[in-house]
């Protein structure tokens, strides 16, 4: 013979029993469909780079081709790879926050060297837009950071600078010391971001409008990381934009 003891649960406490147990489905649902939802765009977002990967190595197979437009697609491959690469990356380093097994190993390093090394890194995607970028470094001072995060920092945010603006538009990378401060600020001209939604952008997976975002690209997650790897340097970051005019991003560390 069992000697089971229940709780004996009033008419009230069943109801909010109910309820309880509603809202959890209710979240559950909601998590399932985010959950998709990211993954959706997650393989939307490598197919993308894919499908060049797949047809122009395949064009650059072809008999009879000259070198300089063999040499042609097999830059466009191998930037593609490099998108690819980015991607997972910051996919990774979304994962591993999670974990909270996340960490930056902070260093002292001269700031124009590590700057220009950027500026040459990306320069070569601004000139196929046709988008001048500036360099505004002007004097050499020491940043104390972990110098490949933060150039992973930057990385993203000139990546939306050149995906979010027009041709024949600048973009300037802007670095100097406040106080203790190192202070960088991207800063485009392009298409802007509406005033309620500069806040929602640093969420993972929030896009400005669905359709725009179709249009440029993305997946939502750039800006999501990029505030973690501020935050775990103990640092801000803060946006001020407007519409059709462009936006400044800013981070000090
Ligand atoms: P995505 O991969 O969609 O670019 P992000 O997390 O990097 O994801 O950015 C989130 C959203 O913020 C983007 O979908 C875009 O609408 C907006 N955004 C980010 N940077 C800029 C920018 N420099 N100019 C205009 N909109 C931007």
């Amino acid at each position: 013979e069992f000697n089971v003891s229940l709780p004996k649960l009033g008419r009230d406490e069943l109801g909010q029993l109910s309820s309880s147990i509603q809202t959890l489905a209710n979240d559950l649902e909601r998590l399932k469909n985010e959950r998709n939802e990211f993954l959706a765009s997650i393989a939307h977002e490598l197919s993308t780079p894919l499908t060049y990967l797949i047809g122009y190595s395949k064009v650059a197979m072809r008999e009879g081709m000259s070198d300089k437009e063999r040499e042609h697609y097999l830059e466009i491959i191998a930037e593609e790879s490099d998108r690819m690469k980015d991607l997972v990356k910051n996919l990774l380093d979304l994962a591993r926050m999670d974990e909270t097994s996340f960490t930056v190993t902070k260093g002292l390093f001269p700031a124009r060297p590590f700057f220009e090394g950027i500026f040459k890194l990306v320069m070569p995607s601004y000139e196929m837009k046709q988008i001048k970028l500036n360099l505004v470094c002007k004097f050499d001072f020491q940043i104390f950071a972990d110098s490949i995060r933060l150039e992973q920092i930057i990385l993203n945010l000139l990546d939306n600078a050149l995906k979010y603006s027009e041709e024949n538009t600048e973009v300037t990378l802007e670095a100097y010391k406040n106080n203790d401060q190192t202070v960088i600020k991207v800063i485009d001209h392009g298409i802007g971001i509406p005033l309620e939604e500069t806040e929602l952008i640093f969420e993972k997976l929030y896009r400005v409008e669905k359709s725009r975002s179709r249009a440029y690209g993305g997946s939502g997650i750039g800006l999501a990381v990029v505030k973690e790897l501020v935050e775990a340097h103990g640092g801000q970051i803060e946006v001020t934009s407007i519409l059709g005019k462009g936006s400044t991003f800013t981070v000090s560390i």
